[in-house]
């Protein structure tokens, strides 16, 4: 794109014929040579590749080889649990975001509110139709506020003839704007500024009427410096700025749909991008231009009202059928982009344990749930699950989920992938005894990998079954792709799928037999 003719054209305005010719050679073949600043296009800084195929990993799994899952003696018929048959299910269900994209939604994915979660759900209910599940149904809530969504945006760095003849704008394709954003004009254009680190102070430097950026290393995914990463936000808006760019450094140039609120209008944008975008600042200050970068952000967002989001139950009855008690199990089906390990992976091991356990009844009843909504502000699944289904959960006596079960392991120091799965972390929201050892025995059977202190709190998608006042238990982890576009089926683990779902089966088993007080205590 630099080396256009129409660049040409441009360029001779400004530049003898001779000195502009040598400065195309270099600007179209030799980016890497950074000959003089501004003798060739973007002070010679290479420019950002794109977003290129966002379906493929970021993180390199050719050499991913995880250990293969223990099958225990009087096991080997349980084949609706082997890792292969879970991971078409992934595929299947990474397929609805794919489509999502493909429809043209700039934000894709499987969003509660629109059609890609509700594909998602009639899949959900389809399986557990042709599992023999009973009492299948599709239940509509309404959303209950508002859910902010952009349409559509774009974030330009404006050139100019300064930063080298051939200098053309570049648009960093891995833009997001952040939840709450709204641009009312047609478009802001500002000079960029480097505020740093998340994790330092912002420098006292002049920060009204431009855009700030600021970086971040989420090291275990946005979820773990989201709260930094607003609050900074706020201050650099508080102290004037237009408009803040959040540079996610991971690898490639991923989008993250994460962070809201940050008193303006905020984007997150990629590690290629953003280096390309930070090395320009600094060119730009050593060659006295630095007001003269600037970005340009556009945005169309709205408050979107009137959604409305879905969940799917299916009952697998009891060996005694639907009377006593029941074991409800959920996971979510929605989730950001490709959104392979956040949850997939869940829904997948959901739909295969449904299949199993309506060929070996457990003892009690277990009630499936595909939820909606987890990612739609308003449109929570298992909170409107509880409110339309009193009868239905008078007689649970546990809720588990499934959630963020089967990604590999990838080390974001260095983004190495190793040989098992991402460490969870277990919560056993009223740490009976009887579940702790049940824990311990079953990981030992299955080598599932769970964080060995267990946790009473429990984040992720029990939120809405809080209410009910059960114990809950869940293992989910939040790894460095967490609501990320890398988030894809490469990253999962096959023998992790097959883990999860081995481990889990016995453990519901389990309880399905085991005293109430002891569950319960
Ligand atoms: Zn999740």
């Amino acid at each position: 794109m630099a080396c256009s003719s129409k660049d040409s054209g441009e360029a001779i305005v400004n530049n003898k014929i001779p000195n502009l010719i040598i400065a195309l050679l270099t600007a179209c073949f030799s980016f890497s040579l950074a000959a003089q600043p501004n003798s060739s296009a973007w002070f010679g800084l290479q420019l950002p590749a794109g977003i290129g195929d966002p379906h493929a990993a970021s993180v390199d799994v050719s050499s991913a080889n995880p250990i293969a899952a223990a099958i225990p003696r009087g096991e080997e018929g349980f084949t609706q649990l082997q890792g292969d048959t879970l991971f078409a299910y992934v595929g299947e269900i990474v397929q609805f975001s794919r489509q999502s994209r493909a429809d043209g939604n700039r934000v894709w994915g499987r969003v509660t509110g629109f059609e890609s979660a509700r594909r998602t759900i009639d899949w959900t209910a389809q399986q557990f139709r042709d599992a023999g599940l009973v009492n299948i149904e599709v239940q509509d809530y309404a959303s209950n506020g508002e859910m902010w969504w952009a349409n559509d945006w774009q974030v330009t760095l404006l050139a100019d003839d300064a930063f080298g003849p051939g200098s053309r704008n570049i648009v960093l394709e891995s833009s997001l704007p952040t939840g709450d954003s709204f641009i009312e004009q047609d478009s802001i254009i500002a000079t960029v500024i480097d505020t740093g680190h998340i994790d330092a102070a912002i420098p006292d430097i002049d920060i009204n009427g431009k855009i700030a950026v600021q970086r971040l290393n989420p090291l275990t995914g946005a979820y773990s410096e989201r709260t930094a990463t607003r609050e900074r936000a706020q201050q650099l808006m508080a102290l004037g700025a237009v408009a803040v760019i959040n540079v996610v450094e991971q690898l490639g140039n991923m989008h993250t749909r994460d962070f809201s609120r940050c008193n303006g209008p905020c984007f997150n944008i990629g590690t290629a991008d953003g280096e390309f975008l930070l090395d320009a600042v600094k060119r730009a200050q050593q060659a006295g231009l630095e007001q003269e970068l600037q970005l340009q952000l556009s945005l169309d967002a709205s408050n979107l009202t009137g959604l409305s989001g879905q969940n799917v139950l299916g009952i697998v009855p009891g060996v005694n059928g639907l009377q006593g008690e029941n074991i409800v199990v959920n996971a979510h089906v929605d989730g950001w982009y490709d959104a392979a390990g956040d949850n997939a992976d869940g829904l997948a091991v959901l739909v295969a344990m449904a299949r199993h356990f309506a060929q070996h009844p457990p003892q009690r009843t277990i009630i499936f749930v595909g939820s909606g909504g987890h990612h739609s502000s308003g449109l929570n699944g298992p909170s409107n699950l509880v409110r339309m289904n009193p009868q239905l959960l008078g007689s649970t006596i546990l809720v588990l989920n499934l959630e963020h079960i089967a990604q590999l392991e990838i080390d974001s120091s260095d983004w190495s992938v190793g040989p098992k799965e991402q460490p969870m972390s277990f919560s056993i929201t009223n740490a009976a005894p009887f579940l702790t050892t049940l824990t311990h025995a079953a990981m030992a059977r299955y080598g599932f990998n769970l964080n060995p202190q267990f946790r009473t709190s429990a984040p992720g998608d029990l939120g809405g079954y809080r209410s009910l006042g059960l114990p809950m238990i869940q293992a989910i982890h939040s790894g460095p792709l967490y609501h990320a576009s890398g988030d894809v089926l490469e990253t999962i683990s096959v023998p992790g799928l097959e883990r999860a779902a081995r481990f889990y089966t016995y453990f519901i088993d389990q309880i399905a037999m085991a005293d109430k007080a002891l569950i319960d205590p």
